[in-house]
């Protein structure tokens, strides 16, 4: 298996997985994609859990490469936590947070960590990873990473613009992880990293973006898993309705579904953030500068895998007869928590709140699965309030909150990270 750059010209090399995911972006500055869709092996099985139904769906995507006989150490390793449905009569959810942070990343970053342990004492080489964050993925990196050898990173994230809880992720670390907190904004975060790349005196850095193909590859696997498990259980197909912001977890769903994954259909949901909902309208693509809302992860205006759909769906009557994609607001992501709990008992986050709601608005289907994207605790502050009660903190999100906290101040200049 070979991956390819999204921006292709005719005759520019191919890759081998462990290429693309050292390197993470293509030379010419694309995404890395596999050169031909593979299909699901038939020696897949649910019969040994949810890692080892992971790992064989992932094989295809390792063929030939110098990865291939450490992947299911690699899988069982990284998809070390449950994946469970919460099952409400067909219309499920998928609960894709039992990981060290609660929220999917923790997937991608685990098996990007653990891949490039692997390949990094192959080669005896040492890298450091340089994340800025403006909350979510540098917790997700930060505990992907921690212990592992032959990695090092360094988490940058702005001074006083990231909440309680989610600075707790960022700074309880020791060992091979560092925190800096910067003097400045998010965007300083980013252009220091930029200009740490960019000098040429610094060697051995790298990033653990979302856009790295060892990052979206989990994201594919636990489609292909939680899509069996729900046709081996209700006969059906179901629609997947995955609340969305880079759209690296929904392409992940796209690269199940043209494995022949068992999926009828996939849904978007955005929050206010609207620009591929706007192109399903309006015919024409533009990205947008981002909004604020209260799913904040998905604060996205330009987001970074929309050149994996159009890979696969080229032209607009293509992409629009496969992609469909709503708005929700805050308002509505509000009113569908409270309506979720009030019902039931249920109680989601703010961004699975958007799929719940595209779901009851959009989707008529009987057989459906909202992806739930995070815990709700970790969005006590909008929750609690719409619920009347406190959430519950997990043992996954309790065990990293109570490390101690480790970071530095520093003035915006990359100079201070070295
Ligand atoms: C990152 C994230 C999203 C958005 O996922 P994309 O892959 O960027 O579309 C949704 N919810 C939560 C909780 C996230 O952390």
């Amino acid at each position: 298996m070979r991956y390819i750059s999204t921006r292709r010209k005719e005759g520019e090399a191919a890759f081998s997985a462990s290429e693309a995911i050292l390197k993470g972006l293509a030379p010419d500055g694309g995404l890395f994609i596999p050169e031909s869709m593979p299909s699901i092996p038939g020696s897949f099985t649910l019969a040994k859990g949810a890692w080892y139904a992971m790992y064989q769906a992932m094989l295809p995507y390792f063929e030939g490469d110098e990865l291939a006989d450490d992947l299911e150490e690699i899988c069982r390793n990284a998809f070390s936590f449950p994946v469970p449905f919460h099952e409400d009569g067909g219309k499920d959810t998928l609960e894709l947070y039992f990981g060290p942070t609660a929220a999917f990343k923790d997937f991608g970053a685990r098996f990007l960590a653990f891949s490039m342990e692997k390949l990094l004492s192959k080669r005896g080489e040492d890298l450091t990873i340089l994340v800025a964050t403006s909350g979510d993925t540098g917790g997700a990196v930060a505990s992907a990473f921690h212990g592992r050898e032959h990695l090092s990173v360094k988490v940058l994230f702005p001074k006083g613009r990231v909440a309680e809880r989610q600075r707790m992720q960022l700074t309880g670390w020791d060992g091979n992880v560092s925190s800096y907190e910067v003097e400045g904004s998010f965007d300083d975060c980013q252009r220091m990293v930029k200009e740490a790349f960019m000098d040429p005196e610094l060697h051995g850095l790298s990033s653990a973006n979302s856009i790295n193909l060892g990052r979206l590859l989990p994201q594919m696997a636990y489609y292909v898993y939680a899509s069996s498990l729900y046709e081996a259980k209700h006969g059906e197909k179901a629609v997947f309705v995955i609340p969305s912001g880079n759209v690296g977890n929904a392409t992940g769903a796209y690269w199940a579904k043209a494995m022949g994954a068992p999926i009828s259909r996939i849904v978007l949901a955005c929050n206010a953030n609207r620009p591929i909902v706007d192109y399903l309208e309006v015919g024409e693509y533009e990205p947008r500068a981002s909004v604020q809302t209260l799913a904040n992860a998905m604060d996205v205006g330009a987001p970074s895998n929309i050149e994996r759909l159009f890979a696969l769906f080229p032209d607009f009557e293509s992409f629009k007869s496969n992609v469909s994609a709503y708005s929700v607001s805050d308002d509505e992501i509000r009113r569908t928590i409270k309506e979720v709990y009030d019902e039931s008992g249920y109680v989601i986050c703010p961004h699975t709140a958007c799929g719940e709601r595209v779901r009851r608005d959009h989707v008529a289907e009987a057989h459906s699965v909202v992806v739930s994207t995070a815990h709700p605790a970790k969005f006590n502050d909008i929750v609690e309030p719409l619920i009347g009660r406190t959430v519950a903190i997990p043992q996954n999100l309790y065990e990293i909150m109570h490390r101690t906290p480790r970071a530095k101040e520093i003035a915006p200049d990359y100079r201070s990270l070295f």
